[in-house]
C-alpha cells in the first residue's frame, strides 16, 4: 500500500487459543496494522500464539528483536490462563507489584454495580510489571501496560477489540508521539467514498488515468458491501506539496470518480443523503418492499433525521401499494410487483401521501426464493422521486438476501442524491 520509510517499526503478537483455533477472527491485528500504518509506522512482523506462557515469551522475544515498538495482545485478564503480563514481566525483568489505584478504580467499579468485594481472582487485573506506564481503559478494568525493554517499547493490550481500541487511540496513541515523535513521517490521507462500481473497475480506471509523478502517494481501495473508498497516503510530505498532489489527481481522476463519489464527514451515504436534502430545503418519504424499511433506518441512524424524512412504508403485499402508495392494481398486474412503473408510483405515490416532495421506492427479489427467468433472485427497481417526477433503474444485485437489501438500500439512496444534486434527470 504505502512506501513508509520511517525508523520505527512495529511487530504484533496476538495471544489467544481462540484465535489458533479459529474461533475468534484476529481483528485486532488487522486493526491495529491499519491503524499504525495511517500513523507512518509500519508493521513489519506479526506472531499468534496460544494461551502458553512458554509461546507468548518466544513470540514477544522474537518481536523485540526485529522491532523497536513492539505491541501484545490479549491474555491480560484475570483467569488461570491470562499468562501476558506474567510473561512479560520476567522477560523484561520486572517484578509484579500490586498497583493500588488500578486495585480503587476496580473495587470501586464493583461498588457502581451493587457488589460488595472484588473477587479475589481479579485482583491479578492490578499487577503491574515494575515501572510500567499505565495506559488508561475507557471501557473496562485492565489498563494497557508500556514498558521499556533492549532497546523496545513493549506494550501490552486487553484482547477485548473495544477495550485495544479505546487504548490506542487514547493514551497509546500519545505515548508514541512522545516516544517516537521526532521520527515518524507526517501523514496525509485523502479518502474518496464511492458506490455503485465494483472494486475491480474501479481500480482498473484509477490505475489508467493516475498521473505519472504522483509517486509519493499509497492508493488503498477499501470495498465493502455498500461501496469502495479509495485512500490515498501521503508519508513524509508537508502540507503544501499534499496539497499540490491532491489536486493533480482530483484533476486527472475526475472523469472517473464524479459519476460515483459522494461526500460526508461519517463515510455513510445515509448521512450524504441527509445533508443534500437539508441544503435543499427538501422532504423525503420512502416506500419500501424488498429492503423492508431498510433505506428509513439507514436514514435515521443519524441524529437529526427529521428535518429531512417525513416518514415511510413497507409495502410488502401488493394490497399496500395500491391502498397505501396508490399504485393502480392494473399496473401491478400488467407489469408485476418488480417493475419499473411500480418502484416509480411508489416513490412519486409515498411522496405525495405523506407531504413530502421527495420519494423513494424500491422493489426486488430479494431471494433465496421468489426468483423467476425473467426476474432472477437479486432483480430490484428502485426509483427516485422529486415533485411528482421521477427516474429509476433496475439492477440484478450478487449475494445473498442480506447483501441484495443492503445494496438495494445503498442504491436506492444514491439514485436520489444524484437526482437532487443533477447528476441523473427524471424523465417520467
Ligand atoms: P479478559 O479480561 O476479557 O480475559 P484478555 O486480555 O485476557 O481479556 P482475551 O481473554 O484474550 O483477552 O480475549 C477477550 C475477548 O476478546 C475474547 O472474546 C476474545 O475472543 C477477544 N479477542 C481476543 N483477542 C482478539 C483478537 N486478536 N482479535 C479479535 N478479538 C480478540
Ligand atoms: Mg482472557
Amino acid at each position: 500500500m504505502s512506501t513508509v520509510t520511517g525508523s520505527v517499526q512495529a511487530a504484533i503478537v496476538t495471544v489467544g487459543d481462540e484465535l489458533l483455533l479459529g474461533q475468534t477472527v484476529d481483528t485486532n491485528a488487522a486493526w491495529m496494522g491499519r491503524h499504525l500504518a495511517s500513523m507512518g509506522i509500519p508493521v513489519t512482523r506479526r506472531w499468534t500464539v496460544g494461551d502458553d506462557a512458554d509461546d507468548i515469551r518466544w513470540a514477544v522475544s522474537e518481536a523485540m528483536r526485529g522491532g523497536n515498538l513492539v505491541l501484545v495482545t490479549g491474555g491480560l485478564g484475570p483467569t488461570p490462563d491470562d499468562f501476558t503480563r506474567d510473561v512479560v514481566a520476567e522477560l523484561l525483568g520486572r517484578p509484579l507489584a500490586e498497583d493500588p489505584e488500578i486495585l480503587e478504580m476496580m473495587r470501586a467499579r464493583y461498588r457502581t454495580r451493587g457488589m460488595d468485594d472484588l473477587p479475589a481472582i481479579n485482583r491479578r487485573i492490578a499487577e503491574v510489571p515494575w515501572g510500567a506506564r499505565k495506559l488508561a481503559n475507557p471501557h473496562g478494568a485492565a489498563p494497557g501496560l508500556a514498558m521499556e525493554g533492549d532497546g523496545a517499547l513493549v506494550v501490552l493490550f486487553p484482547g477485548v477489540p473495544r477495550e485495544l481500541r479505546g487504548i490506542f487511540q487514547g493514551d497509546f496513541t500519545t505515548l508514541v508521539s512522545e516516544r517516537f515523535g521526532e521520527s515518524l513521517p507526517p501523514v496525509h490521507l485523502h479518502l474518496v467514498h464511492t458506490t455503485g462500481i465494483p472494486e475491480s473497475r474501479l481500480s482498473e480506471q484509477v490505475a489508467e488515468r493516475l498521473p505519472q509523478g504522483t509517486a509519493p502517494a499509497g492508493l488503498a481501495f477499501l470495498p465493502d458491501v455498500r461501496g469502495v473508498d479509495v485512500r490515498f497516503t501521503f508519508i513524509g510530505l508537508e502540507t503544501p506539496e499534499v496539497e499540490g498532489h491532491v489536486r493533480r489527481l482530483e484533476e486527472a481522476l475526475e472523469s472517473v470518480l464524479t459519476p460515483w463519489r459522494f461526500e460526508c464527514a461519517s463515510g455513510d451515504l445515509a448521512e450524504a443523503v441527509a445533508d443534500a436534502l437539508r441544503t435543499r430545503g427538501r422532504v423525503l418519504a420512502v416506500a419500501e418492499s424488498c429492503t423492508g424499511g431498510l433505506v428509513a433506518k439507514r436514514l435515521t441512524d443519524f441524529p437529526g433525521a427529521s428535518d429531512v424524512l417525513e416518514g415511510g412504508v413497507v409495502a410488502y403485499a401488493n394490497e399496500v401499494k395500491s391502498a397505501q402508495l396508490g399504485v393502480d392494481p392494473s399496473v401491478l398486474a400488467r407489469y408485476g410487483a418488480v417493475s419499473e412503473e411500480v418502484a416509480r408510483r411508489m416513490a412519486v405515490g409515498v411522496a405525495q401521501r405523506l407531504g413530502a416532495d421527495a420519494g423513494i421506492g424500491v422493489t426486488g427479489v430479494a431471494g433465496p426464493t421468489g426468483g423467476t427467468a425473467e426476474k432472477p433472485v437479486g432483480t430490484v427497481w428502485y426509483a427516485a422521486a422529486v415533485e411528482g417526477r421521477s427516474v429509476a433503474r433496475k439492477e440484478r444485485f450478487p449475494g445473498d438476501r442480506k447483501a441484495v437489501r443492503e445494496r438495494a438500500a445503498q442504491a436506492a439512496l444514491f439514485l436520489l442524491l444524484r437526482l437532487l444534486d443533477g447528476r441523473v434527470a427524471a424523465d417520467g
